[in-house]
């Protein structure tokens, strides 16, 4: 089998309180997948993204992102795992406000260790990608929802991460706008990026490739969607 860039086997994820939100949960993602989860609140899709980007270990059951067994690393190989390999998109866009476009996607290669004046030069290439090099200067607060997602894509990619993990990217944004940033990270997709997105449209789940559904922190569907 091909290398998988991200492969949970047997994850679990218990909170204190004992809330079991995965359940033991087995997936592979190739490299250049473009992937659905959906399932109802509650079913654990955001817990089992926070395990893919190391933004949280398992409970039990193994997670690996592009080959490391992310419990066998210290926190901090795990972070510069994160920092080099995964970037995020919330349906909040978390743009820091009062600091410009440039500066927003620049500061995704912070830790990286790039040097600033190649965090802004790759930053205006990642901007030009998504569209917005006419927006360079303009700060956050000026910019409409789709554009502030296009920002937040932009820093997530400007590191050019081999795994893009995407909670409701859409989620804030009127159903054009949507479509349009769907488009932009299928555009990712294509030039080699795995992408995942949790999402509660039915229509963009249906547009992706492959589907996983989630119940109860289980996987209860994983299908490759017809084209
Ligand atoms: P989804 O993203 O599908 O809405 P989540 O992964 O956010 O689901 O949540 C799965 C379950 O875990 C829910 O019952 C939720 O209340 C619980 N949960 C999520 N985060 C925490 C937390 N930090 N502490 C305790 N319980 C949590």
């Amino acid at each position: 089998m091909s290398r998988a860039v991200v492969a949970l086997d047997g994850a679990r994820r218990v909170y204190p309180g004992g809330v079991a939100a995965l359940r033991g949960v087995s997936l592979r993602i190739g490299y250049g997948d473009l992937v659905a989860v959906v399932g109802p609140s509650g079913s654990g899709k955001s817990t089992m993204l926070n395990l893919m980007g190391t933004l949280d270990r398992p409970s039990g059951g193994t997670v690996r992102v592009d080959g490391y067994d992310v419990a066998e690393l210290s926190d901090r190989e795990v972070s510069a795992l994160r920092a080099a390999r995964i970037g995020f998109v919330f349906q909040q866009f978390h743009l820091a406000p009062g600091v410009s476009v440039l500066n927003n996607v620049a500061d995704g290669l912070l830790y990286a260790g790039v040097p600033v004046r190649q965090r802004r030069r790759r930053a205006g290439a990642a901007l030009d990608r998504v569209g917005l090099a006419h927006r360079l200067d303009h700060l956050p607060h000026e910019l409409s929802g789709g554009e502030r997602q296009r920002v937040a894509i932009a820093r997530a990619v400007v590191g050019e991460p081999a795994l893009l993990l995407a909670d409701e990217p859409t989620g804030n944004l009127d159903t054009g706008t949507g479509a349009a940033v769907m488009a932009l990270l299928r555009d990712l997709a294509a030039a080699g990026t795995t992408v995942v997105i949790i999402t509660h449209d039915r229509d963009i789940a249906a547009q992706l490739p492959r589907r996983v559904e989630m119940r109860d922190g289980q996987i209860v569907t994983d299908a490759e969607v017809p084209a």
